[in-house]
């Protein structure tokens, strides 16, 4: 599984901020991007955790 956090504040003329931070495998580095966004953007508190899992299908009979 993948993370990413994506902060969804918004600037203060109301655009969208849009900032997001790498992607990781591992949930406590993904982790370290809101926490230096929030440093330098004191009013962005909200964020999504976006987590990614790779889904691999095969076919019953290889074509
Ligand atoms: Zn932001």
């Amino acid at each position: 599984m993948v993370h990413r956090f994506r902060c969804v504040g918004e600037a203060e003329d109301g655009t969208p901020c849009g900032g997001e931070g790498p992607e990781s495998s591992d949930f406590a580095t993904a982790q370290k991007w809101p926490a230096e966004h929030l440093r330098d953007e004191q009013g962005h508190r909200s964020y999504e955790h976006v987590a990614r899992t790779p889904w691999l299908m095969v076919p019953k009979e290889e074509p």
